[in-house]
């Protein structure tokens, strides 16, 4: 928002503006019958509704609710955007990766965030967006699992460990929604999910 109010009102502009997301999210999951991705109790039940694991044109091409994100040609050519992505055969600069519709406002958020805070040169590797798998460790369904997640600079900011990423890097991407595994109480630096799909804080 521009002018924030600071208020949660009942049918207030904020509160619609969650519902709005919601109803994106539930939108682009399917067929209707899971109205919440996360009660999906199996991974087949996830991959069944959403399609199944694979990096083929196909699979990606039939999948409801993941959209290529292609990334504002302002910033790849901005000289101090750096990012490689990870699992590309050639490591190439990244400039579009498959992620959830919903995810798309957000990280053009984070995006130009980064951009004003004269920030991209810090982002150095993309790790990875979809993949149906628990929360490493855990019974939860990781937010990657529907591709509402991506990791960032991997090597320097590994699970379980003290995160490199500057506190205004990490700023950029609270303040465009995102939660950030930095913040849980077992570390995951690399990692940024839209806020509300973070794995329980228990
Ligand atoms: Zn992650």
């Amino acid at each position: 928002m521009i002018k924030p109010d600071g208020r949660i009102d009942i049918n207030g502009k904020t509160i619609s503006a969650l519902e709005e997301f919601q109803r994106a999210i539930l939108q682009v999951t399917g067929d209707g019958s899971a109205t919440d991705p996360r009660k999906l109790k199996t991974r087949d039940a996830i991959i069944q509704v959403y399609g199944g694991i694979s990096t083929t044109n196909e699979w990606v091409n039939a999948s409801k609710y993941l959209s290529l994100y292609t990334i504002d040609s302002s910033i790849i050519n901005n000289p101090s955007y750096n990012c490689i992505n990870v699992y590309h055969p050639n490591k190439s600069k990244l400039d579009k990766f498959w992620c959830h519709k919903a995810m798309h406002p957000f990280l053009s958020k984070a995006f130009e965030n980064l951009k004003t805070n004269n920030l991209l040169s810090e982002l150095k590797e993309f790790g990875g967006y979809h993949n149906v798998r628990a929360t490493r460790g855990t019974n939860y369904w990781s937010a990657h699992s529907w591709a509402l997640a991506i990791d960032i600079n991997i090597t320097e900011n590994p699970l379980n460990a003290e995160p490199k990423l500057s506190k205004k890097f990490v700023e950029c991407f609270k303040n465009a929604g995102f939660g950030w595994g930095g913040d849980y109480k077992r570390k995951d630096g690399m990692h940024f999910t839209i806020a509300g799909f973070d794995i329980p804080k228990t």
